[in-house]
């Protein structure tokens, strides 16, 4: 089968926003640098593991009949990627699924190299899959589920950063607890126009309404400060909380969103002016 990779011109699309609006980068990375990885991979939940570089996110869902791995890197960091998975125990060979958030070269570019190495199903939305310029896989539209084993993920279409922004929706466990998990596809404000922003606060303000979320698992480490949960993980004691467990934080989060995207649609409606 032939793959073509194209790098985009995003090599700093993605990440260089939302570090500014939400986080330091760690001091020991280099600024800039989107395969550098100063932390190994971790588990979360009892089915969710860490798996990507400092700054861009990576996971890897465990499922009674496979695995399930959410965003690919850059191309440069597939071997990382693959060498993470089996860091937390598990064989790429497993990957069943790989479900690709937004068609950003940070997320996407992987997707070839991981396909040809697991075997996977890779999907994402139409436009971005032309956004990538990959051969086709699987095309994933608003609303639909795909289940693996005991998981369920529900998607939600959530354009704005890009023209098919892929959210889903999957389930966490914490021994005897499921909490409702939800990764936001793609919350940098780097396009512009004024339909476009007026798309992505429609896109935020649909998540907004969905009720129940608990946990915010961000494709970027630093808008849902991971790295900083995790190391209050690793120093919790028997009976406390889960520190990923936050839907108060959640919902805060999307308010942001939509406030900064606010002021943004006020300098996009004078620019157009
Ligand atoms: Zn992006």
């Amino acid at each position: 089968m032939r793959h073509s990779i194209r790098p985009k011109n995003v090599r700093a699309a993605c990440a260089a926003l939302v570090l500014a609006l939400f986080a330091a980068t760690p001091a020991t990375a280099q600024r800039g640098d989107f395969t550098a990885q100063t932390r190994d991979a971790f588990r979360i939940f009892d089915n969710l593991y860490y798996i990507g570089v400092d700054l861009v996110s990576a996971y890897l869902v465990t499922t009674s009949e496979g695995l399930i791995v959410i965003d690919t890197l850059f191309a440069a960091s597939s071997d990382t990627l693959l060498d993470n998975i089996r860091a937390v125990g598990f064989d790429p060979d497993d990957v069943e699924y790989v479900f690709v958030s937004h068609g950003h070269g940070d997320h996407a570019e992987g997707a070839p190299l991981l396909k040809a190495a697991t075997g996977a199903r890779v999907g994402m939305t139409g436009p971005d899959w032309d956004m990538t310029g990959q051969e086709r896989d699987m095309v994933i539209a608003d609303g639909e589920t795909v289940t693996l084993g005991d998981t369920t993920f529900t998607f939600h279409v959530t354009p704005g950063h890009t023209l098919g922004v892929l959210s889903m929706a999957f389930p966490v466990r914490d021994g005897e607890s499921t909490h409702n998990a939800f990764m936001f596809g793609g919350m940098g404000l780097n396009f512009s126009g004024v339909d476009r922003t007026e798309m992505y606060i429609d896109s935020v303000r649909r998540v907004q309404a969905m009720e129940g979320i608990e946990v915010n698992v961000t494709n970027h480490e630093g808008a849902g400060q991971v790295f900083a949960r995790a190391d209050r993980l690793a120093d919790r004691a028997t009976g406390d909380p889960h520190p990923f467990v936050d839907p108060d934080g959640f919902y805060a989060w999307l308010d942001t969103l939509e406030a900064n995207a606010q002021v943004k649609l006020e300098e996009e409606r004078a620019a157009a002016n």
